[in-house]
């Protein structure tokens, strides 16, 4: 098989990739291990940026996002039992983010690409990639639903790394050409589904005591809720009754706000970490969204970011092809982990602001409160949170 670019890694990146390649009339062939159902089932993030949103439309894959996204024009951040709202629209120049998971996103993305007859290979595995530094790499893998598995080699001119943290991409990049920048936290998110109508309009991010908690919605019966935990905590050790106890602690309020209970239907805990890799290519590989970087969910800004990163590899790619120029594409790492580091910047400062860490003391606790009585009275600093939250422009 031949193509121009190999794709690995059919989420947001790749998907998101292989569209905007298509309208640059680049050919691709995309690699994904999982089936087509696995990927279009598995729930992740859920809010998405004022660009995203645009470059949905323009792709001509938002027909339903137009009907079920919701859009926010805000947040609330509560503190001290106290809600604070900071309104997008009038700090953002009238922008705001929408609501619509992941999952529907990647749906509407495989139907545009298998509709256009674009190949995506579902159930792909043992993807080697080669002759990263040479003008004509290539990809190896076996392709479980054709030929019983038999070895396959896919020639490119380019590879798009894709394939998320836990990828092959990185690691085929020669030892001692990365640099890793990295941060864990000392603490996770258990995170739930309920089937209950949100008990608010919009996202409301909590500074307790107790530890951080969040409300966020999938649609207007579902409720997504998260509270701040140990990064191992046992899920076995949380009844359904003390989740619900725990979360109407942290999201008191002075004047008797309630949250809305339901059956719960997903439970699960999630890890936070901050990591970058420099530079995000070699030689014909070229890494975006996961597979390069990972934020803390705080910031809703994973998908977000690896939509960012292939629009800059798209147009680069662009170059090379209409123009023959290759230098937006020995830019591309560059350009990119400008906004990136931007976007680790946020993410970092929403948690730090948000969370209790063990060590912290009373001068801490008191610092947070100061901050974000700060960003909720003062119009600059609200301004800052409202510009980064629906999406700092792109490159
Ligand atoms: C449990 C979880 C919850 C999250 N919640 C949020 C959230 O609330 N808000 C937020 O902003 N972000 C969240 N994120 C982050 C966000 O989902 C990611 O940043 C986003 O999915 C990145 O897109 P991507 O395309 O770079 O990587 P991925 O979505 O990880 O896609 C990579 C794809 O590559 C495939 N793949 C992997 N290895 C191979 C291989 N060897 N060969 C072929 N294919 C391969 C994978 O199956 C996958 O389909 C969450 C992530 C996780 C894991």
């Amino acid at each position: 098989m031949r193509t121009q670019v190999a794709i690995i890694g059919a989420g947001p990146a790749g998907l998101f990739l292989s569209l905007l390649l298509k309208r640059l009339g680049i050919e691709s062939v995309i690699l994904e291990l999982h089936t087509r159902q696995y990927i279009e089932e598995r729930v992740r993030a859920g809010l998405l940026e004022y660009n995203t949103v645009q470059l949905m439309h323009e792709l001509g894959v938002g027909e339903r996002l137009r009907r079920q996204g919701l859009e926010h024009g805000g947040i609330e951040l509560r503190f001290n039992g106290r809600s604070h709202r900071i309104d997008f629209r009038d700090l953002a120049a009238g922008k705001c983010v929408t609501i619509y998971a992941q999952h529907e996103v990647i749906k509407d993305l495989v139907a545009a690409r298998l509709a256009a007859n674009c190949p995506i290979l579902f159930e792909t595995t043992d993807a080697t990639l080669h002759a990263l530094d040479s003008t004509s790499p290539y990809v190896t893998f076996r392709h479980n639903s054709q030929k019983e598995g038999a070895a396959e080699r896919l020639d490119c001119d380019f590879i798009a790394g894709c394939d998320g943290f836990h990828g092959v991409s990185r690691a085929a990049i020669p030892a001692g050409v990365l640099t890793t920048y990295e941060r864990d936290y000392p603490f996770g998110w258990l995170g739930i589904l309920a089937q209950a109508p949100p008990a608010s309009k919009e996202l409301i991010y909590v500074h307790h005591d107790r530890g951080f908690a969040l409300l966020s919605m999938r649609s207007p019966e579902i409720t997504r809720l998260y509270l701040q935990c140990a990064p191992d905590e046992d899920l076995g050790l949380w009844p359904d009754d003390r989740i619900w106890s725990e979360l109407h602690k942290r999201f008191a309020t002075r004047d008797g706000w309630r949250l809305t209970e339901g059956p719960i239907t997903q439970k699960a805990v999630t890890g936070m970490r901050s990591f970058v890799v420099e530079p995000m290519q070699f030689g014909r590989l070229f890494l975006a969204g996961d597979a390069a970087h990972i934020v803390p969910p705080t910031g809703a800004k994973g998908l977000n970011l690896a939509v960012s990163d292939v629009g800059v590899l798209a147009e680069a790619l662009g170059s090379f092809y209409s123009r023959g120029s290759s230098d937006l594409l020995a830019q591309y790492s560059a350009t990119c982990l400008r906004r990136v580091w931007k976007v680790q910047r946020f993410s970092w400062w929403m948690t730090q602001l948000l969370h209790r860490f063990p060590d912290d003391n009373p001068f801490d606790h008191r610092r947070q409160l100061a901050d974000l009585d700060y960003v909720t009275t003062s119009r600059a600093a609200s301004q800052s949170l409202a510009e980064n939250y629906v999406g700092l422009p792109l490159p």
